[in-house]
């Protein structure tokens, strides 16, 4: 099933210090709404079935949003927006909001919600529009990013206290969140395998990967191109056809470290994103890698 992350605009009402999508790439970044929807309907025709808006914060352009969510209804898209809830004051102008886009077809709302947004936006705008979404019949969960300390009980709990639906995410250590202090873990010795989800960027480039895997800038290996010189359909079948990025997938970043000679005890000193970091923005690794991707690394077994 082909999804995106599709990033309309990088620009942001609020500066969040974790924040993985800002970083080296201008914050205010925008596409032109009409080549936007040109990319929606190459994406339908493409036989992309999941849009979810994201980057910056998508309700900032509100009006363009409801055209972009109308048009992908239209061509029997899945939608989903990405939002801090900036706008979701009281559950009168939350209810106005949610309601105008569930007539145009919206699915889900992401509502985004930590420690760090909720030094920008009340926790009340999260009741908000959890609770608006319920009223105006929108699936909706909170994507509840933690470090997973004892500073984040009391965000925990208020989630628990009004029974939202929510989902802990762990901070991603790259962007703005590269400058954090980490604590040093042991994992369990776990696949991780990666869905990866891809991002386009209001510049039109289109990357393997949402999260951190987009700013690998020394090798650049998620990035599969730019729509303004290859069709969608190319970009996601070079997603697809990719014999390392199969294996992230199927096998898990964990077995390819353990290819590439990392010692089991160094493996469970790493979170995901970090491991990734490792293995593939390293131009040494990632050739090697890359050579053995449709040999020895798919029978590579422990
Ligand atoms: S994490 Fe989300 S809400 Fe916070 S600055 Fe980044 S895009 Fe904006
Ligand atoms: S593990 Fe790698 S591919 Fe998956 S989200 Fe992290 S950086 Fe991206």
């Amino acid at each position: 099933m082909r999804k995106i992350a599709f990033g309309y605009s990088t620009r942001c009402n609020i500066r969040c210090s974790h924040c993985v999508a800002a970083e080296d790439t201008p914050d205010n970044a925008k596409m032109e709404l009409g080549r936007a929807k040109e990319i929606i309907r190459d994406m339908a025709a493409a036989d992309v079935t999941g849009i979810s808006f994201t980057a910056g914060e998508p309700f900032i352009y509100f009006d363009d949003l409801v055209e972009l969510v109308t048009l992908c209804r239209q061509l029997n898209i899945y939608t989903r927006i990405v939002t801090n809830s900036y706008w979701a004051k009281t559950p009168e102008e939350t209810n106005l909001r949610l309601n105008a886009l569930k007539q145009c077809g919206l699915s889900q709302l992401r509502i985004s919600y930590s420690r760090w947004h909720q030094q920008h936006v009340p926790q009340q705008n999260v009741l908000n529009s959890a609770r608006g979404s319920k009223i105006a019949g929108i699936d909706y969960f909170v994507s509840f990013v933690t470090d997973f300390s004892e500073k984040d009980d009391t965000y925990e709990q208020f989630l628990r206290d009004h029974e939202l639906i929510f989902f802990p995410e762990p901070v991603i250590y790259a962007g703005r969140a590269n400058a954090f202090g980490r604590k040093t873990i042991f994992t369990d010795y776990q696949g991780n395998r990666c869905a990866m989800n891809p991002y386009l960027a209001p510049d039109l480039t289109m990357y393997a990967c949402c999260d951190a895997g987009s700013h690998f800038n020394t090798t650049n290996f998620f990035n599969l191109g730019n729509l303004n010189s290859c069709s969608v359909d190319q970009l996601f079948t070079k997603n697809e056809t990719s014999a390392l990025y199969n294996c992230i997938r199927s096998m898990g970043i964990t077995n390819i470290a353990s290819f590439a000679g990392i010692k089991a005890r160094k493996i469970v000193t790493y979170r995901k994103c970090e491991l990734c970091e490792k293995l593939f923005n390293s131009p040494d690794t990632l050739r090697s890698l890359q050579k053995a991707a449709n040999t020895e690394l798919q029978r590579w077994v422990r």
